[in-house]
């Protein structure tokens, strides 16, 4: 589902739990399908504008945030 479906009440610098995704107050497309979205994933600082993109970068960054280098 679209973050925007999903939180379609959602402020500027809202952040849903668990989900490492903030709304930003500008939109870029989305790293997986190119959509513009204003919700950029905190822990690749990349847009993302769907659970299924987020899902989708995780599996391509799998080791992303677990590193500590
Ligand atoms: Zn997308």
């Amino acid at each position: 589902m679209k973050f925007d479906q999903k939180f379609p009440d959602a402020d500027e610098g809202f952040e849903p739990k668990d989900l490492l995704v903030f709304k930003s107050s500008k939109e870029q497309p989305c790293a997986m399908c190119k959509e513009n979205t204003s919700w950029i994933n905190l822990c690749f600082e990349a847009n993302v504008c769907s659970e299924e993109c987020l899902d989708a970068l995780w599996k391509e960054y799998n080791d992303c945030c677990v590193r500590d280098e």
